[in-house]
């Protein structure tokens, strides 16, 4: 254990082997909370990408996530010494991520725009050799606005590439906003934060839009080309991973066949896209979606911890 960290771990989920595999990393918070880190590698990645959180819990509830509940925001201490927990880890199963290009993505536990302490934590990682990503769906309160605007200044002036990705969820406006509990933008608003992000940071990659891909959503190209040009926008299709509130909300794992479709139809109307997104054997074999190693560092210790 490293005592100078705020965040600690007693345990380790290894799934995999060195060519394609995943080490997960309950993170336990001084005040009893348990929020999810992981590390993601293998041949067929690009980088090697450590996933951290950004609250304990998250307001949002949304239909195929694994979380309940909001409890707080992580402080910028927390959010760099998640990286820094796991990057002590990955070390010790002879990973060097401040040696080789790696990057750092805030998509685990939470919302990251409705952490104002988001831009500070990931300026307080600025001394490691990573690239940004940070995952978003988006709400609609205005805090979360002014949040994109820091985060698109920070993109601006940083050295490495930080990109940002919006979960649509679904090409149906009303699908996309029924998935949710709490207020999340609609399409204009999602539009408006790729010229934002263009505008502030031009020569940054295009936005990621991700369809949450399952057997049933509305996942068409024709209903959002004129709304989400290619210029500003490229599609991430992330297959659904089952998840138990996934399960209970009546969302299905997409077919091969309709996977294929639906990138054909993106691709035929000018749109990016790629295999990139999609989960490896291994976290299709161990159905890990988000928060799903959390989940299991849970049940292990039969609930005993505060969540
Ligand atoms: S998917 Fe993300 S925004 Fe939605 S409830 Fe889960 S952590 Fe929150």
């Amino acid at each position: 254990m490293n005592d100078d960290l705020t965040i600690h771990h007693d345990a380790v989920l290894f799934f995999g082997d060195r060519d394609d595999g995943v080490i997960g990393l309950p993170g336990l918070t001084h005040d009893g909370h348990v929020i999810e880190i992981s590390y993601f590698f293998g041949l067929t990645r690009p980088k090697n990408i450590i996933v951290i959180s950004s609250q304990v819990g998250c307001p949002l509830g949304c239909s195929f996530c694994e979380l309940d509940g909001f409890v707080r925001n992580l402080t910028a201490r927390e959010l760099h010494d998640q990286a820094r927990l796991m990057i002590g880890e990955a070390f010790r199963y002879g990973f060097d991520p401040t040696g080789t290009p790696h990057k750092v993505t805030v998509a685990d536990s939470g919302e990251p725009l409705l952490n104002p302490f988001l831009v500070s934590g990931l300026e307080s990682l600025r001394d490691l050799p990573v690239s940004f990503k940070v995952s978003t769906v988006l709400p609609a309160a205005r805090a979360a606005w002014r949040n994109l605007e820091r985060l698109a200044d920070f993109a601006a002036g940083y050295e490495r590439p930080v990109q940002l990705q919006i979960s649509l969820i679904s090409t149906s406006e009303e699908r996309r906003l029924r998935s949710c509990r709490g207020r999340i933008a609609g399409f204009d608003r999602v539009r408006e934060a790729g010229e934002l992000w263009r505008s502030r940071n031009p020569r940054g990659r295009q936005v990621n839009l991700s369809l949450i891909v399952t057997d049933d959503m509305p996942c068409e190209a024709a209903r959002v080309v004129r709304i989400f040009p290619p210029e500003l926008f490229r599609f991430r299709f992330r297959e659904y991973v089952p998840t138990r509130h996934g399960a209970a909300a009546g969302h299905v794992a997409v077919s091969p066949e309709r996977l294929r479709r639906i990138k054909r139809d993106f691709a035929s109307r000018g749109y990016q896209v790629g295999d990139w997104a999609s989960p490896s054997p291994v976290e299709r074999r161990f159905g890990l979606a988000a928060n799903t190693i959390r989940r299991m560092y849970l049940e292990a210790i039969g609930f005993s911890r505060k969540d």
